[in-house]
């Protein structure tokens, strides 16, 4: 039947599930979300994965980035659009600095659940169940918001939609033009990396009048790819969503050397992604990941062996398709040249094809003297460099970066050029789960990882 969703899951143990009250309540919102048109295309994500291959090469550099987790009152035109403006802007650094293709995921359009440490909170002598994301349940910390919804991934695949529709009209409709690479550091503040930014831009600027004199051809620059990846953690969300596209029309071209094989694809998101706590191998979300033609990340902490690796190699990629698999590392700034370099080591001599990606965010988390959850600028820096380190000492590729950004001038990092420090986190401290680089910091880290990439 076209559209179909997959209707057998075998019975694997899921770490990180709700407990929905109802089960009824739940089976018919998983109805509705099969009825549901898909989000993405299964095109689209063989684009995607055909990108990513290229990075594994070293042919162009995985910028994925977004917030922690998305709230639905997060989703405005205003708040999308700083997000893609930051990514943007961090890409033409990239690109520029670079001389290198960017391929720009947003962690956007459905990051909207969360694993967590522990599954209850206490504040005050108060203990409730934790926050799991909006599409589980409610942030405020009262027992009735704790309970989980199954209402609630209704309107996490509505407000997916309404992202991603507005991204499509901002990246298609003329807003990503290269053009207006200038444009995009409207309406954030003069601070130095702005700045630096500007210079970059006018260089950019410079070049394109040059080619455009020369008669080259823009037309490729006035929309760009920008393509959504989640964590594929709730699988009463994901698997409705998880089709055979049989009434999509054939790509004109067929793209990589992979054979489609029907599907089934996930179609919330173009890329997704298994979290390090929940790659059990023989666990369900490792499951869903194998079975899925999108393009797959998996996270991986210093603990990880080189064993652990190449079983979910094997089990996520069997015959080695280029771009398939994308493994995310997230070490911390102070393991990551010790932990890494078997592991991309034992890995590569397996005769695995994978994309090594860096998110320099989850190994660095701290809890500052004031109590907030944070992470140093410099540890996210530092980390980066390790990343790069590791990779140029072993002849391998450094294919990305993952990180945990808004396009806002929040206080959640310590430190970067305006030197956040403890007493400031409290000034603008908004996220409901991990801190976040802001705007600012965003943008230096892409001009020290575009000296990085460059060397
Ligand atoms: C995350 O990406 O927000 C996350 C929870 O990461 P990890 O699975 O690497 O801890
Ligand atoms: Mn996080």
């Amino acid at each position: 039947m076209p559209g179909q969703s997959s209707t057998s899951w075998p019975d694997l143990p899921a770490a990180q599930q709700p407990q929905w009250p109802d089960a009824a309540a739940l089976a018919e919102v998983q109805a509705e979300l099969a009825s549901y048109p898909p989000l993405v295309f299964a095109g689209e994500a063989d684009q995607l994965r055909a990108q990513l291959a290229e990075a594994a090469r070293g042919e162009a550099f995985l910028l994925q980035g977004g917030d922690c987790a998305e709230t639905f009152a997060g989703a405005t035109a205003d708040g999308i659009r700083r997000r893609l403006k930051t990514m943007l802007q961090m890409s033409a650094v990239l690109t520029y600095g670079a001389s290198l293709p960017v391929i720009k995921v947003g962690r956007m359009a459905g990051q909207f659940s969360k694993p967590r440490s522990s599954n209850d909170e206490t504040r005050d002598g108060v203990t409730l169940p934790a926050y799991r994301g909006d599409a589980v349940n409610d942030y405020a910390f009262t027992p009735q918001a704790r309970i989980p919804d199954p209402q609630r991934l209704l309107r996490a695949y509505h407000t997916s939609s309404a992202t991603l529709n507005l991204i499509r009209a901002f990246t298609t409709g003329g807003y990503a033009d290269l053009r207006k690479v200038h444009e995009w550091n409207r309406g954030f503040a003069a601070t130095a990396a702005n700045q630096e930014y500007e210079a970059l831009a006018r260089d950019i600027d410079k070049a394109m009048k040059f080619m455009i004199a020369c008669g080259a051809d823009f037309d490729a620059l006035k929309s760009v790819d920008f393509f959504a990846s989640h964590e594929a953690l709730l699988l009463d969300y994901e698997r409705p969503l998880t089709r055979t596209l049989d009434e999509e029309p054939p790509l004109s071209e067929p793209v990589g050397s992979d054979v489609r094989q029907g599907g089934p694809y996930d179609v919330s998101a173009h890329m997704v992604w298994i979290g390090e706590r929940t790659r059990q191998l023989d666990g369900a979300h490792v499951d869903f990941a194998a079975r899925i033609r999108n393009p797959v990340g998996i996270k991986l902490g210093p603990k990880t062996s080189v064993e652990d690796a190449l079983a979910l190699v094997e089990k996520v990629d069997p015959y080695r398709e280029p771009g398939r698999l994308t493994f995310i590392t997230r070490m911390g700034a102070s393991t990551i040249r010790e932990a890494l370099p078997a592991l991309v080591e034992g890995v590569t001599r397996a005769g695995a094809q994978v994309t090594w990606v860096c998110d320099p965010m989850h190994g660095n988390t701290i809890t500052s003297t004031s109590g907030y959850k944070t992470r140093r600028f410099d540890d996210v820096v530092d980390e980066v460099r390790g990343f790069f380190e590791v990779h140029r000492a072993l002849g391998t590729v450094p294919g990305g970066l993952h990180v945990e950004l808004t396009g806002d001038d929040v206080t959640e990092c310590l430190g970067g050029a305006f030197d956040i420090d403890d007493a400031a986190l409290a000034t603008r401290y908004e996220s409901l789960c991990d801190p976040r680089l802001n705007h600012q910091q965003s943008l230096e880290l892409a001009f020290l990882a575009a000296e990085m990439l460059s060397q």
